[in-house]
């Protein structure tokens, strides 16, 4: 067979997985070409490090993506500006490319400008920089009111904001400041991480009740004033002193554009091989060889919610994926299908992380349980970082 072009757009968690996984499959007479915007890669789950100050600096958690490990994976340091799924092409800041095959891991986009007053008023947890001068607020803060605010759902990885008011709780006692500090944590959402069912949410209550962090459901923020320090929700407001925000997410632009969202905000996609769906209900595929994959791919559950988006589901995905146009450049059997599996550890403070595992595609709604928190809990969490060393060289 002819060597074959397969472009992955989009270099982040799953990008990444689906090339380093690709070069391993087919022989080097086939290009496989991430275009990725960014110089640098770092995993997010990073940023939680970060606020607390366990990890150092944003350099420490950042990679170089001049640096990929794997020979034969090309780099292209571009802008995805367009997307032809019908012709594999696409258009970028550095000029056009057409594929055998497209693989969509452009994750979703953050849109802090979408809820006024947002961008000046609050620490944004989900951008490095700003997780990181988050630490140096908290080591000024003397005391006052807390507020951890979801603006918008879905949003990535739905245990971080639990996390991340866990670990400001654990923070402010090691800091000898917790009786000076009320922590409240507002969300759109009706429990804890919704899509892993009541059991998951009451525990993830129970874990903030012992920590005395007030939690608000179903409260959608409509703006910030950041001269009062006040966050409005439709039916209430509640004032703060340190904001941490977790801002709205959307599909990037290019996808918009190219008419591939539907009306869930993300690019419907076969539940099993991951294949852009004409029809959700009958899941008839579109563009064949051309995949969505992690953040960007909406995929809807028997309970009729989202596969959350993570990191976990993001790499499953993209071995799959991999695995299929592997076989298919090598005119073998196509392998497994995706299977809806997956994990996390939520992080709550004191060096422990709580596991929690199931299977999304479970019938009639995922099933997932959460252990108690553990220190080995804590220990496996950060061995997600070793991503980093698979895929770049130091
Ligand atoms: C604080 C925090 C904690 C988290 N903790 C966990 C965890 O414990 N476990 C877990 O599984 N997940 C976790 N996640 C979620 C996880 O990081 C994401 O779900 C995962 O990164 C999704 O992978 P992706 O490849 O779909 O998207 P991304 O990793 O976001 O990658 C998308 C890439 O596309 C690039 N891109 C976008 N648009 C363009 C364009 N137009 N042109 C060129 N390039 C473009 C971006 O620069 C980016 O590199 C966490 C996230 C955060 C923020």
């Amino acid at each position: 067979m002819a060597g074959k072009t397969i472009l992955i757009l989009g270099g982040g968690w799953g990008g990444l997985t689906a090339a380093h996984h690709l070069r391993g499959l087919v022989s080097s007479e086939h290009r496989v070409v991430m275009i990725e915007r960014s110089t640098t890669f770092s995993l997010g789950v990073s940023n939680l490090g970060l606020m607390t100050g366990e990890r150092e600096s944003v350099r420490h958690i950042q990679r170089d993506m001049a640096k990929l490990k794997r020979p034969g994976i090309e780099w292209v340091h571009a802008e995805v500006r367009g997307v032809d799924p019908a012709t594999r092409a696409v258009e970028t800041d550095a000029g056009a490319l057409a594929g055998d095959y497209l693989v969509l891991a452009l994750g979703a986009e953050l849109a802090p400008d979408s809820i006024s007053g947002f961008a000046e008023s609050a620490h944004n947890l989900y951008e490095a920089t700003e997780a990181a001068a988050l630490h140096d607020e908290l080591k000024r803060f003397q005391g006052g009111r807390i507020v951890v605010l979801v603006a918008g759902a879905p949003f990535r990885c739905p245990a971080a904001p639990y996390e991340a008011a866990m670990l400001v709780e654990a923070w402010t006692r090691e800091n000898g400041i917790r009786d000076q500090v009320e922590i409240d944590l507002y969300t759109p959402e009706s429990i804890p991480m919704a899509v892993a069912g009541p059991a998951v949410g009451r525990a993830l209550c129970a874990l903030m009740d012992e920590r005395r962090i007030a939690y608000h459901f179903n409260q959608q923020v409509t703006e910030i004033e950041q001269a009062s320090r006040t966050v409005r929700f439709a039916d209430e407001e509640t004032s703060y002193d340190l904001l941490i925000g977790i801002p709205p997410h959307r599909a990037p632009s290019p996808l918009k554009q190219a008419g591939l969202v539907d009306p869930s905000g993300y690019v419907p996609v076969h539940p099993q091989t991951l294949e852009l769906l004409s029809d959700v209900n009958t899941l008839e595929v579109q563009y064949p060889g051309v995949y969505a994959i992690g953040d960007v791919a909406a995929i809807r559950l028997l309970n009729s919610m989202l596969l959350p988006k993570a990191g976990v589901f993001a790499e499953g995905e993209a071995q799959v994926v991999a695995a299929a146009i592997a076989a298919d450049i090598n005119d073998q059997p196509r392998p497994g299908v995706y299977d809806g599996n997956g994990f996390c550890y939520v992080e709550v403070g004191d060096g422990l992380a709580a596991y929690g595992t199931g299977n999304f595609y479970a019938y009639p709604a995922p099933r997932v349980t959460l252990e108690d928190p553990s220190a080995q809990g804590r220990r496996a969490k950060q061995e997600y970082e070793q991503l980093l060393d698979i895929w770049f060289d130091t």
